[in-house]
């Protein structure tokens, strides 16, 4: 008698905890931290970011932080309104890439400018990995950024490179990216030169010998 009630008490318990384990495991995890999502519902999709600046030291340590991966983006509308702002960002700065780390926000996330595709379309890399590159590198003239004022220089980038990333809509892209020089196009070298925000790395570190 006395074990049978131990028994079904055991049960009890062990059902309790299924369904709380249960409970947690269905609760999805936020794209953004409480901060972030505050930062970027600070303003409307017209709303520019402020652009953090190398010259500034907090700026700088938040330009130098690596950034974490994205988890259930597609279809957040924090997401969609974090998009819509870096374009409007990158639209009044006149600028072919920006990368979210530059707005303050440690998270894996750039748009680049397709130089190579007609009308030069604003695509979003979200996630991204540089997964195949040439052994040979260029010397990339006038290299710049949005966060280093009135500074320019020749950087060290590869010719072509395999990415892969996921869009704004989640969709899993795998492509490969050329054009290194000025006189031609560089879509290549802006994906890199993003790429290296989302490390913490600055074209300022790569510079030609
Ligand atoms: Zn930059």
């Amino acid at each position: 008698m006395k074990q049978k009630t131990g028994m079904k008490f055991a049960k009890t318990n062990l059902m309790i905890a299924g369904m709380i384990l249960l409970f947690i495991s269905c609760k999805t995890v936020q794209p953004f931290a409480e901060a972030d999502r505050l930062l970027i519902t600070s303003g409307t999709a017209e709303t520019p970011f402020r652009i953090l600046q190398v010259t500034e030291k907090p700026d700088s340590v938040l330009l130098r932080k690596p950034c974490a991966n994205f988890k259930n983006f597609a279809g957040d509308s924090t997401f969609q309104l974090l998009v819509a702002r870096l374009k409007k960002t990158l639209e009044v700065e006149n600028g072919v890439g920006i990368a979210a780390s530059q707005v303050g926000l440690s998270k894996n996330i750039f748009l680049f400018m397709r130089l190579d595709l007609p009308d030069k379309p604003i695509h979003v890399a979200v996630n991204p990995k540089i997964v195949h590159h040439p052994d040979t590198t260029v010397c990339f003239e006038r290299d710049g950024c949005l966060s280093i004022p009135d500074r320019s220089g020749n950087s060290v980038r590869y010719t072509w490179i395999d990415v892969e990333y996921q869009n704004e809509k989640g969709d899993k892209i795998r492509e490969r990216l050329e054009g290194y020089s000025r006189q031609n196009t560089f879509t290549a070298v802006i994906f890199q030169h993003e790429y290296d925000h989302t490390r913490g790395i600055l074209f300022t570190d790569k510079l030609c010998k």
